[in-house]
């Protein structure tokens, strides 16, 4: 199977019908995202970083995780101690286009950016590209 018939076939309504539990919402018949086109492949997305330890510090605040790229459509969620990436409204890894451009059938190998714990080097040189 071709990269973009496998990512075709992770379509929401075809995963829906063929693997039932593969998600909690198809059962409720409920999205993470409204939006048409809605792929599950990347249901995690390559660009967030996260350490339980926290990544750094922020005006006194333990950051727990970010957005490498700081896409315009994440935000920080802060708490009186604490700031998390906040990708609520954040479309892209749920986009075909998206996943073929870093398509990988090993599904962890497109993820092996994301825990950024101090002692990694993601921590130290966090990608900046242009907001889209
Ligand atoms: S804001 Fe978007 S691109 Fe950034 S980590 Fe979250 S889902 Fe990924």
């Amino acid at each position: 199977m071709s990269a973009e018939a496998l990512v075709d076939y992770f379509r929401y309504e075809n995963m829906q019908q063929q693997h039932p539990d593969f998600c909690p919402l198809y059962a409720k018949n409920e999205k993470c995202h409204e939006m048409e086109d809605l792929n599950c492949y990347l249901c995690g997305c390559p660009h967030f970083r996260f350490c339980d330890e926290g990544i750094d510090r922020i005006e006194g605040k333990v950051r727990y995780s970010l957005c490498a790229i700081d896409a315009k459509e994440g935000r920080a969620l802060e708490t009186e101690n604490a700031i998390h990436q906040d990708c609520s409204n954040c479309l892209l890894p749920h986009r075909r286009s998206f996943i073929l451009k870093h398509f990988d059938r090993d599904w962890m190998k497109i993820m092996e950016k994301c825990e950024a714990c101090p002692a990694s080097e993601q921590v130290v040189s966090v990608e900046k590209s242009p907001k889209h």
